[in-house]
């Protein structure tokens, strides 16, 4: 029951549910254009943001407005960079380019590494500075609020869904407000609160389950810098491991990050076992866990359409996620700037539509999001080969630095016929493997060229058609 509290007529512009990146970023970006904001956030401001550093795309940093770091003597350097586990500055100092990549089966190593374009960035700090922004631009933040539902016509299918708002809890128990705005925002995270409550638009509804799920865990531990010369400490993933993959990552002269995510499924292995298997057989890592953590990750694709009429969806709710790595702070990030532009746009126009928010979804899946539903169809042959098959494409060069350079970046670019020839000669004596390949290759590339022609426009009869081919490829993905 809506209470009578003094926030029981707030009105926005927009309301966005989730302060992760996605929804800070888009928060601010709004504001600073002079558009009224609300953040609605169910967890306290101080435990935002991971308790560990994660892998995020350079470009994406750059985009939101953060200063990269300088290099020097090969590690970053600079008054952004972290001098220990500790303080507060935003990326550890360890610049990997390139990569290494090891076997599942630890056999061999892909000859020459992978172009690596992520900075390693503190997730606690990341959050800091983005609500320090979004306060500084004027978003109104209500934390340890939580999100319960939409407001609106919410129950038709997705041309008669019209968002008004949202309605919200104190976590505290003490009471439900509504907040109205002309466009409400799902940026809940991989729980997708809001879009998945839409339940007429399975376009927009649908959650993320099965291969599309990878629980992942970081420990990041104290290195004794005496005995660290004789262990085995490069930066590296162990790529296709356990039907996902593991690292280290040095962070300092007394640190290291060794973490790993495999596949959600019933009777997976516990990534945590890898992990103090791998800490075992490095003397140099001791017992003291400075920060680390574990959780759920998306590797899946988004729904095929991210707005509605008064809504919209980014980050991971959007399924804005490279799946051959689990990233998701570069496409939460990226996915807020692109909804930015369009949702300034709209509201200052004074028409929040589906047909004015179109834009979203087509210049999200016209562009970076046909890549990742291409890679989806990756992931999923990556998934379903054992260690002995993908440490032989590794060893004959058939996984090779330009193919694991693109799918660890989030790019699909499948080989070329001369590649393709080359492969054939490589792995002569395995054909039944390379088929598998080629038949995920072309799977992709049908997928990646079916996204390119997404509507340009809402026009009903053309998504509807455009949808029912994209749910046909996907049916031969999971
Ligand atoms: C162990 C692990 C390791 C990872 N490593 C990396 C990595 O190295 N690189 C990378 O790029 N990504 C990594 N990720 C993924 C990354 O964390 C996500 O892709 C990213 O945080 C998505 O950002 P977001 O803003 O969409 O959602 P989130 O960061 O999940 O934020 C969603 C927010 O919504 C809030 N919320 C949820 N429900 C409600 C509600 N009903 N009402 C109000 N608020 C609500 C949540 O409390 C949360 O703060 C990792 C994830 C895990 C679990």
């Amino acid at each position: 029951m809506v209470n009578d509290n003094p926030k029981s007529k707030t009105t926005y512009r927009v309301a966005i549910s989730g302060a992760g990146p996605a929804g800070l970023l888009l928060a601010l970006k709004l504001a600073v254009q002079g558009i009224s904001v609300a953040v609605i956030e169910s967890g306290d401001e101080a435990a935002l943001g991971h308790d560990w550093s994660d892998a995020v795309e350079k470009d994406a940093l750059a985009s939101a407005g953060f200063e990269l770091p300088e290099v020097v003597s090969g590690r970053y350097a600079g008054r952004t960079v972290k001098h220990s586990e500790q303080d507060d500055n935003l990326f550890e100092p360890h610049r990997i380019e390139p990569l290494e990549i090891r076997s599942p089966d630890l056999s061999c190593t892909v000859a020459g590494g992978v172009e690596f374009r992520y900075i390693t960035t503190d997730r606690k700090t990341l959050a800091r500075r983005l609500v320090e922004r979004a306060r500084d631009a004027g978003v109104a933040l209500f934390f340890r609020h939580r999100a319960e539902m939409l407001l609106g016509d919410t129950e038709g299918s997705l041309e008669n869904i019209r968002v008004s708002g949202v309605r919200v809890s104190a976590c505290d128990g003490s009471g439900t407000f509504d907040v109205s705005a002309d466009v409400t925002v799902d940026a809940t995270g991989i729980a997708s609160r809001l879009r998945r409550s839409l339940a007429g638009a399975p376009a927009l509804n649908r959650k993320f389950s099965g291969s599309e799920l990878a629980y992942a865990c970081r420990s990041v531990r104290r290195l004794d810098p005496g005995k660290a010369r004789e262990d085995d400490l490069t930066d590296h993933y162990r790529y296709g491991a356990y039907r996902g993959y593991f690292w280290t990552h040095r962070h300092h002269e007394d640190s290291i990050d060794v973490g790993g995510g495999v596949r959600e499924e019933p009777g997976r292995v516990d990534p945590a076992d890898i992990i103090d298997e791998m800490i075992q057989n490095r003397p140099s890592i001791t017992r003291e866990v400075i920060r680390g953590g574990g959780g759920s990750v998306l590797v899946g694709r988004s729904p095929f359409s991210l707005v509605a009429s008064g809504f919209s969806a980014v980050g991971d709710a959007a399924g804005q996620v490279i799946p051959t790595t689990g990233c998701g702070v570069g496409g939460a990030m990226t996915g807020a700037l692109l909804a930015a532009g369009i949702i300034e746009a709209a509201v200052k126009r004074g028409d929040c539509s589906i047909k004015a928010l179109w834009p979203v979804n087509y210049v999200w899946f016209s562009g970076r999001g046909s890549h990742f539903a291409a890679l989806c169809a990756v992931k999923d042959l990556l998934q379903a080969l054992s260690h002995e098959e993908i440490s032989f494409l590794m060893k004959k060069g058939i996984m090779n630095r330009r193919t694991l350079s693109s799918a660890i970046n989030g790019v699909f670019d499948p080989p070329g016929t001369g590649e393709s020839l080359r492969a054939a000669g490589a792995g002569i004596t395995r054909p039944g493997l390379l088929l598998k390949i080629a038949r995920a290759n072309r799977l992709g590339a049908k997928i990646f060229r079916h996204y390119r022609t997404y509507p340009d426009r809402w026009d009903p009869a053309a998504f509807v058609r455009w949808a029912e081919t994209a749910g046909k490829l996907f049916q031969r993905v999971f």
